[in-house]
This record gives structure tokens, C-alpha cells and sequence, in this order.
């Protein structure tokens, strides 16, 4: 497990994270979110040892990193925003010169290298020179440095920036097969990739850690509920009813696309003293006689949580 406790990091009169504390669990897939300059480079590189942060603690299973660098830095493969690659080698031979300054026992170098290669799809480039590979496949070397010598945490700075669509998505199923069996952390400012790939997730906005929750609690909407419906009845007539109801706290018409249809996307109180919102709406509608042509619950998607958090700091 990882943890950041009270770390603050200035770059001179900069001040790029400022009391940031998280923790990552061990065995999840963990997303750094955060827009360009929240400050994720500094604190991955804070995570990994790169450099030490001008306060607070990092502590890599119980171990303090700047006590215990050695120790904490054989539990962490890191694949920085610029992959450390030597463009003059074969992928085979930077495997194996990483291997040997990771101090992966000789004899085991080439089954380990051969290991990491058939994860990271690169055997048929095994001996090829990395300079000539494109960027797709130079990424995957980069993950594959930093399985060497398998270490349990995997450290990904922005893992798919500047990639094709196809890259993209082979680099994501990568990472979605090492969170099997590695804690995973990367940082991304895409909110689609975060919310497909990761269990937990920490939101930085201008150095500070915003919200850190699991997925699922992130965009669940809590104690309220947003339901969408389609409903068989005019505007006039409908809405003044919906506001009525104990359980609705805020209607919201959408663009109608039939004629007598009226769209509405309710937020609606999930423990009102009346049954649930969907209980309370049919009842209301069989009553006026209006059929529900659709009703669907709607759950927030990470964009609208990271828009409000963001805006909520502003
Ligand atoms: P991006 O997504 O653009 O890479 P980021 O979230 O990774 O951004 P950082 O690179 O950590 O953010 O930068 C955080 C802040 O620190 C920014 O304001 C940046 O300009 C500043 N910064 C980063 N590195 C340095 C440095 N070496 N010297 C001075 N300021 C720096």
C-alpha cells in the first residue's frame, strides 16, 4: 500500500501540491485525475522517489521512502510522462540492462524478460531497435521497464498521451490486465479513461486532492436519485403536478422529440418518508391518467463530478 501524508512540493515560488494526502490500496487500479498543472507529474514523481517533497511523508508499505529509499523504490515500476528508452538498443537488450540495474538475478533475466515481453505484446518486436518502433510500441517498453524486475506497484504517468485510438485502447486493456495482479497507479486528464479503467479514484485541482473515492460511491448520486422520463402529458399540465410530489426536489425539462411528450429529468430525494421516487411517480401518473412512456435512473457520469468539484473549488 501506498500513502501520501500532508506532502507539499514547491518549484521555487511555485507551489505544485500543497498538503496532498491519499492512499492507494493495494491490488486496485487507481486513477490521478486532474486538469494540465494540478500538479499530477509532481506527485507521481513525489510517489516514486524521483525527488522528495518539501513536507510531509511518503510511505510505501509502512516504509518511509526517504528513509527507506532502496527498499520502497524495489517495490515501485515507474513509467515516467517521457519513457527513459535508449533508442539505440534492441527491446530485448534495454529489458535486460534495466533487469541488471534492478538486480533481477542473472540467470532468471531472460525468462523474466521473455515474461514481461509476452505481457506487453513485444516478443515479435524483441529485436528491433526501440528507436525504430513507433509510439505505440515504444509505450509498451515503457510499461514493460517498469514491470522489470516485478515489482507489486505500477506507476503510469499519462500512459496513453499522444497515442492513436488503436494504441489507446490496446495500452488501456494493458493496464486493466496488470491491475490483476499489480496496485496500479496513473495519472490521466481524460475522465472517460479514468471511469473505464479504475476502482478508485483522486481528483487533484491546483495541487490540492479535491475528492478521493471509489468509483462507484463517486458517481453514485448518494442520498438523491435523478430519474429521466418520458411522459405522455403537456408541460402546463404536468409540471405544476411533479413539483408537487413529496420526493422531487428539482425539475428539469429537456428538449421534447415528440408532440404531447414531455421530457423531464427529475432529482428526486432517495429516502423520502413517502416510498421511493419511483413508486410515487407512477401513483402520481396513473392518477392524472398520463402514461410513463420511459422512466430511467440516471447515475452521474465522472465528468459532471469532476466539473462540480472543480467549479465547487472555484
Ligand atoms: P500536465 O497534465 O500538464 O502534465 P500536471 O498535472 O502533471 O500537468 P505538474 O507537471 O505536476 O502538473 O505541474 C504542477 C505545477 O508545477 C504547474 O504549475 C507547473 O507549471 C509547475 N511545475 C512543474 N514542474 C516544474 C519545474 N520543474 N519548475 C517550476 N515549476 C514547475
Amino acid at each position: 500500500m501506498i500513502e501520501l501524508k500532508h506532502v507539499t512540493k514547491r518549484y521555487g515560488a511555485t507551489l505544485a501540491v500543497s498538503d496532498l494526502s491519499f492512499r492507494a490500496p493495494e491490488g486496485q487500479i487507481v486513477g490521478l485525475l486532474g486538469q494540465n498543472g494540478a500538479g499530477k507529474t509532481t506527485t507521481l514523481n513525489m510517489l516514486t522517489g524521483y525527488f522528495p517533497p518539501n513536507e510531509g511523508q511518503v510511505l510505501v508499505n509502512g516504509m518511509d521512502m526517504l528513509h527507506n529509499p532502496r527498499e520502497c523504490k524495489r517495490c515501485i515500476g515507474y513509467l515516467p510522462e517521457k519513457p527513459p528508452l535508449y533508442d539505440e538498443m534492441t527491446v530485448e537488450a534495454y529489458l535486460r540492462f534495466v533487469c541488471e540495474l534492478r538486480e533481477v538475478e542473472r540467470r532468471a533475466i531472460v525468462a523474466h524478460i521473455g515474461e514481461i515481453m509476452a505481457i506487453c505484446g513485444l516478443t515479435e518486436v524483441a529485436k528491433r531497435l526501440v528507436g525504430r518502433l513507433s509510439k505505440g510500441f515504444r509505450q509498451r517498453v515503457g510499461v514493460a521497464q517498469a514491470l522489470c524486475g516485478n515489482p507489486p506497484v505500477i506507476v503510469l504517468d499519462e500512459p496513453t498521451v499522444g497515442l492513436d485510438p488503436r494504441q489507446v485502447v490496446e495500452i488501456r486493456e494493458l493496464i486493466r490486465q496488470l491491475g490483476k495482479t499489480h496496485t496500479v497507479i496513473f495519472s490521466s486528464h481524460l475522465l472517460s479513461e479514468i471511469q473505464q479503467l479504475c476502482q478508485r479514484v483522486i481528483i487533484l485541482h491546483k495541487g490540492r486532492v479535491i475528492r478521493e473515492a471509489d468509483m462507484a460511491e463517486l458517481t453514485d448520486g448518494g442520498d438523491k436519485v435523478r430519474l429521466r422520463a418520458s411522459i405522455a402529458m403537456n408541460e402546463e399540465k404536468l409540471l405544476p403536478a411533479l413539483k408537487g410530489l413529496d420526493c422531487v426536489c428539482r425539475v428539469k425539462v429537456l428538449p421534447a422529440t415528440e408532440e404531447n411528450i414531455t421530457e423531464v429529468e427529475l432529482e428526486c430525494d432517495a429516502r423520502s418518508d413517502r416510498g421511493d421516487p419511483q413508486t410515487q411517480l407512477f401513483r402520481l401518473l396513473c392518477g392524472l391518467d398520463a402514461p410513463l412512456r420511459m422512466l430511467a435512473p440516471q447515475r452521474d457520469t465522472l465528468e459532471e463530478v469532476f466539473l462540480r468539484a472543480t467549479a465547487d473549488e472555484a
